[in-house]
């Protein structure tokens, strides 16, 4: 029987003492104790920033690529293996900036992965920039007279652009994140958890006590999540309260599943060699 410790490496998490990214760290462990994984059933996509640095911290299959492409290599790995269980995870810098084309139409694919999301609302590893969740007015390095523009929402995009599961969690609970990671990894299709983490070193404002009075978790006031109306509404509502939990989730094919050629088999059962190149260009002039 595994414990989350067999999830651990060698390495000791470098991250700055009471970063969100230990809880989503715990969170992600916990998650796959609880679906009874083995280190080879994960593979999981990592971004460019601090939440990158998880790739040295979780023993799974890992990929660890360049900026804002967590999603297509995810998709890749996912359409050419079926039977790994494929997590990117990456910060909102990251996927909401250079990454945010690749975002939407993953979200519009429905592809069979799950994406996490940190989201401190703040370029953390590079020393406090705003990011594209940064909210208006925010004052930082690149923009010391405040942020004119209106942040990215990222639960509304992706219940708009079709994600199929639809969730925000908060990595000072962590609890409740794990059990949304394994309902994510669960669902067949494309996945998304927005989580609220707190960056203490360079977005203080948006710390441990700014959230722990504000979130409240949709289950406990009846959400039905098949209600895309409010889904949409609860993903506008970011104030003096902050809802935390599964904002929408609907049952369609994968793009896996409407796929002719990767419906039966995934990519890598496909014997390309036995394929000749010179009888395929016959046929091409042919047709
Ligand atoms: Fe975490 Fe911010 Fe430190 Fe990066 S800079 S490790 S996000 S607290």
């Amino acid at each position: 029987m595994k414990d989350n410790k067999s999830f651990n490496t060698y390495q000791t998490p470098s991250w700055c003492p009471g970063c969100g990214n230990f809880g989503i760290w715990y969170a992600l462990k916990n998650a796959f104790t609880e679906l009874n994984f083995d280190n080879s059933d994960v593979c999981m996509v990592f971004g460019i920033g601090c939440s990158g640095n998880l790739s040295n911290f979780l023993k799974v299959y890992g990929f660890h690529g360049i900026h804002g492409r967590t999603l297509p290599v995810a998709s890749g790995i996912r359409l050419a293996n079926h039977s790994l269980n494929v997590i990117a995870t990456s910060g909102e810098g990251d996927g909401l900036g250079i990454g945010l084309g690749h975002f939407i139409h993953t979200c519009r694919r429905n592809i069979d992965i799950t994406y996490i999301i940190h989201d401190n609302r703040v370029y953390g590893l590079t020393t406090g920039q705003t990011s594209p969740t940064s909210p208006t007015g925010f004052q930082s390095k690149s923009t010391p007279f405040g942020v004119i523009e209106e942040p990215i929402n990222p639960l509304a995009l992706a219940i708009i652009q079709g994600a199929t599961f639809v969730a925000r969690g908060y990595s000072g609970e962590i609890e409740h994140l794990s059990s949304l990671i394994v309902q994510a990894v669960k669902h067949k299709g494309f996945s998304v958890i927005d989580v609220l983490q707190p960056c203490v070193t360079f977005n203080p404002n948006y710390s441990y006590p700014f959230y722990n009075h504000r979130v409240y978790k949709l289950e406990d006031i009846g959400h039905n999540p098949e209600d895309k109306e409010k889904a949409i509404s609860y993903a506008l509502d970011y104030g003096d309260k902050i809802p935390i939990g599964v904002f929408y989730r609907v049952s369609k094919p994968t793009y896996e599943d409407k796929s002719e050629e990767l419906k039966d088999k995934p990519l890598a059962e496909y014997d390309i060699l036995d394929i000749s190149i010179s009888d395929l260009i016959e046929e091409i002039r042919e047709s």
